[in-house]
């Protein structure tokens, strides 16, 4: 990188240097040009003062061609005085055909110059020359030769053409000097702007050095934390392969995002700081930390290569993260889940590798387990599971997901009452999907937050398409990790807004383990949509161990009983005891309560028996999609 822009800035040197000098050799002809066509019109100037001073008084306007010898001698004697005062070096005097009738020197040269004939038409023209030009040994210093017509006073007749050398010294010296001042600030200002040229050049190029370096450590670091990248982190784990036993393990913070959300992102960035400075200050040199995006890190820890070790290694950089951390004065605890592979005992590719840590770290986090090395037995499941959680967001926004709807029937009235809206993944190669293929997997990330909000718009739009009466509430499914967002009301009042649905034609179905994962969150955001008048269902009740104190404090409208109680109701007396008990419950604490899973008549009839207030399942009606459920929902009206 630094060597190639540094031959890109010599190449840069060389090439700019060459306009520059192109420049100076067209602007030096032009200028030389410019000084001696001055220097010419100086000397043409001079010719005439000469021609009209010494020798156009002598002959008082008569042709040259007839000069008496007294005109001879006068010439002889006028241009004698000019050679002596260096005003000429040699004249002649030349008829108007060009020819020789006067020369200082007594040479009458018969030859005609072409210049002798363009003064005879009234041309004053100047050369530079050199003295007895035509011989080569006698060739003398430079000279400027000039021809000057001569006039008939007061006309334009030409009478003769004084032909006549004049020493070179002033003019030549005034054209070079003139010529060395031109050139030198030529000179100077090419040279000056080749250097600003170069300066800008040399600033712009260190410039573009510096950001590509920057650039270069960018791509390859977490700006957060200064520590080492995904990228980054793979070519250390490469390294690690290469060269001798290690572990590359993958760390994940198990409640971040509530830190995140609750307490804001200033907060979860500085935790995320303190926990990469502790991680960095615990590795030995030769190790590796690094942030491989949100809360995950990664490490390198080179020459272990017992899984015991490895286990106890990382059992202490688990405590290490979960280690008490004050931040603005507030307390937090964070839990880390930790998946890990031994180099090179569970292979050598590091892509495989790095997915292999990941797999192990999510059994981790499910199972609530210490560092865990990764087994064959966590692949199946988790690798299809995680390929498929990668298409859910585009599922989601390509509306691969659709609704199936399954009545709920209310037994005093002996009719349909609210449908549940199911959902389900028309995935383009593996088919329907039930929820169980994904929703796990969807709520243990993101994901199911658009989730969530899809099936709450789609399911609210359908309902006065599948209900035109008014009468149906629709039901629908919420994960706990919709519920523990702290904006989670709003959303769905928004939905109902946006929707125009009536708050009471929504009923909200909780499981109870999902309002176990944050009970004062779930309590809050139930009560407001409880205040707003949207009505709550507590579903798979049974399941979980709910208190029964927060619970009967909870704006609760519905109990759902757990499927399977119903379900085995008529085989199992236990069941069947249970699902009374939870009736009996249920009416104490003023709530409704639906049994689902009612696959028979034996089992309906118990139900009905038990005072149940509504029931669901498949013995009633399967979930079907939307058109089958509306066309059903008017078949049961008439
Ligand atoms: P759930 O809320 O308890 O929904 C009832 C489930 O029981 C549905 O399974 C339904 O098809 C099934 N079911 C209904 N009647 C019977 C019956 O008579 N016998 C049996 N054996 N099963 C019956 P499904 O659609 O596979 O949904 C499974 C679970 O997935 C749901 O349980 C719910 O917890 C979750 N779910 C479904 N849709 C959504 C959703 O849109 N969002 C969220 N967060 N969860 C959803
Ligand atoms: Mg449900
Ligand atoms: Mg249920």
């Amino acid at each position: 990188m630094r060597g190639s822009a540094r031959r890109l800035f010599a190449t840069y040197v060389v090439v700019s240097l060459v306009p520059v000098l192109v420049l100076g050799v067209l602007l030096t002809a032009l200028t030389n040009r410019q000084a001696e066509a001055r220097g010419l019109a100086q000397a043409r100037a001079e010719a005439g003062l000469v021609a009209g001073t010494v020798v156009a008084p002598l002959l008082e306007g008569r042709s040259v061609s007839a000069l008496s010898s007294a005109d001879r001698s006068a010439l002889s004697e006028a241009v004698a005085g000019a050679v002596s005062n260096h005003q000429v070096l040699r004249l002649r005097v030349r008829d108007v055909t060009g020819h020789v009738v006067f020369a200082d020197d007594g040479k009458i040269d018969t030859r005609v110059d072409d210049e002798a004939l363009e003064a005879g038409q009234g041309a004053v023209t100047a050369s530079i020359t050199t003295l007895n030009a035509d011989d080569l040994n006698t060739r003398g210093a430079p000279v400027v030769e000039a021809y000057v017509p001569l006039y008939a006073p007061g006309s334009t007749r030409v009478t003769g053409v004084v032909e006549l050398y004049l020493p070179d010294n002033d003019i030549a010296a005034q054209v070079r000097t003139q010529r060395h001042e031109q050139l030198l600030v030529l000179a100077t200002g090419l040279g000056v702007l080749w250097l600003a040229l170069l300066g800008l050049a040399t600033r712009t190029s260190r410039t573009l050095r510096r950001s590509a370096d920057d650039n270069a450590y960018l791509a390859r670091h977490d700006a957060l934390t200064g520590l080492p990248n995904r990228a980054d982190f793979a070519s250390h784990a490469a390294n690690a392969v290469a060269s001798g036993p290690a572990v590359i393990a993958l760390i994940d913070l198990d409640r971040f995002k509530q830190v995140n959300d609750t307490l804001g992102h200033a907060i979860g960035d500085r935790l995320l700081v303190e926990l990469a400075e502790r991680l960095t200050d615990h590795v030995r040199d030769g190790d590796v930390v690094a942030r491989l995006g949100g809360d995950e890190f990664g490490l390198v820890l080179s020459g272990l290569a017992d899984e015991d070790e490895a286990v106890a290694a990382l059992a202490r950089v688990r405590a290490l993260l979960s280690a008490p951390l004050v931040i603005d004065e507030l307390p937090l605890a964070i839990e880390a889940s930790v998946g890990f592979v031994l180099v090179p005992a569970d292979g050598r590719d590091v892509d495989a590798l790095m997915t292999k840590a990941d797999v192990a770290m999510y059994a981790a986090k499910r199972g609530h387990l210490g560092p865990t090395r990764h087994r064959a037995g966590h692949e199946q499941y988790d690798a299809t599971r995680l390929r498929l959680v990668g298409e859910l967001a585009d599922a989601i926004a390509s509306d691969q997901l659709v609704l199936h709807y399954q009545p709920k029937t209310d037994l005093a009235l002996g009719r349909v009452n609210a449908v549940e809206a199911l959902v389900r993944w028309q995935h383009p190669v593996l088919g329907l999907l039930y929820p169980d293929a994904f929703l796990l997997a969807a709520e243990q990330t993101e994901l199911v937050e658009p989730l969530t909000r899809w099936v709450l718009d789609n399911a609210l739009r359908a309902l006065p398409r599948l209900d035109p009466t008014g009468e149906l509430s629709m039901a629908v499914n919420i994960s706990a990790r919709s519920l523990s967002r702290p904006d989670f009301a709003d959303e769905v009042l928004e939905a109902l807004i946006r929707t125009r649905t009536p708050a009471p034609r929504l009923l909200v179905e909780i499981t109870e383990t999902a309002l176990l994962v944050d009970p004062d969150r779930a309590a809050e955001s139930l009560t407001r949509l409880a205040a707003a008048g949207v009505r709550i269902s507590i579903d798979d009740f049974g399941a979980g161990q709910t208190s029964l104190g927060y619970l009967a404090a909870l704006p609760v409208h519905e109990l759902k009983i757990d499927r399977a109680f119903v379900t085995a109701m008529d085989t199992d007396s236990r069941n069947a005891a249970i699902v009374r008990s939870v009736i009996d419950l249920g009416h104490n604490l003023g709530f409704s309560v639906t049994a689902e899973g009612v696959e028979t008549a034996a089992v309906l009839a118990d139900l009905q028996a038990a005072d149940c207030d509504s029931v669901q399942g498949f013995f009633l009606a399967r979930p079907a999609d939307e058109n089958t459920t509306r066309l059903r929902l008017e078949h049961a009206r008439r």
